[in-house]
């Protein structure tokens, strides 16, 4: 496909986005307005979907005006509401999770008098919830897997002339690359899912859930070598791994799957 070709469908999925999310946030904010009082088993969800639709579209106008301005004071100031309002967002967001979650499922009947609340205002939150946490999720994979992309282009492999990018998620959130690194002695060389989880341990990480890797192959979804397998299971075998495409597509798969009857370190207690 060509690239203007490509960069031009990008923009309209861009806009079409910017237009759900505005609408969304529009209507959380009409809906929070106008059922303030419709929900008395939790009079918070009106709230919530007030706040976050207010505070939303503040860092969404916040950021096209950072867009706007070139570098200095202002510019920075604003960046640092932006993040501010993002993070008090994330915190209410989960808030909300509580709020909506903790009635679930509850009666629309309003002749049932205490369980009641307004159907249009808990379906809005509780789908508003449920979306966000998935896209949330997703987000974090598509930032692994962005990762071990930008990995793989920095891969050692005047040999092979086949690179290698692994990203691992630790338990905490925080992502840590590799690539591969290959020598002129071939035996030395280290694949990219061990550079990666050895980087990961020496900054003293021991959890990770989940592993992207990705190669040059187009055509297929290509998993880490039998070694690197053994690698990865030392630290446990709930290790979700992404097979990525160097287009961005990605396969998910398990640690369990891609090395079934392992040998770990629980072996050695017997
Ligand atoms: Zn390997």
């Amino acid at each position: 496909m060509e690239t203007s070709q490509r960069s031009s469908i990008l923009i309209s999925i861009i806009v079409v986005l910017n237009i759900i999310v505005w609408m969304v946030l529009m209507s959380a904010l009409g809906l929070g307005a106008m059922h303030l009082n419709d929900c008395p088993l939790q009079p918070y969800i009106p709230v919530y979907l007030l706040v976050i639709g207010a505070t939303s579209i503040a860092s969404l106008l916040l950021v096209y005006f950072i867009n706007t301005l070139g570098p200095g004071m202002l510019s920075l100031l604003t960046s640092s509401c932006v993040i501010l309002l993002q993070l008090f967002n994330l915190v209410w967001f989960l808030t909300g999770c509580v709020w909506v979650y903790s009635i679930f499922p509850l009666n629309y009947d309003a002749t049932t008098g205490e369980k009641y609340c307004q159907r249009t205002i808990y379906l809005f939150a509780f789908w508003f919830n449920s979306l966000g946490s998935i896209c949330m999720d997703n987000a974090q994979v598509r930032e692994l897997v962005s990762k071990c992309m930008q990995a793989r282009d920095r891969a050692y492999c005047p040999y092979s002339r086949f690179p290698v990018g692994a990203a691992i998620l630790t338990a905490g959130g925080a992502i840590i690359t590799g690539c591969n690194v290959e020598n002129a002695s071939y035996g030395l060389t280290v694949c990219a899912e061990r550079t990666a989880i050895q980087r990961a341990v020496a900054e003293g990480h021991r959890k990770f859930t989940a592993i992207a890797v990705t190669c040059d192959i187009r055509d297929s979804f290509v998993g880490p070598c039998g070694a690197c397998r053994q690698v990865l299971i030392e630290f446990g075998t709930d290790l979700v791994v992404y097979l990525t495409k160097p287009d961005g597509s990605y396969k998910e798969t398990s640690l369990k799957e891609l090395l079934p009857l392992p040998f770990s370190p629980a072996h050695l207690g017997k």
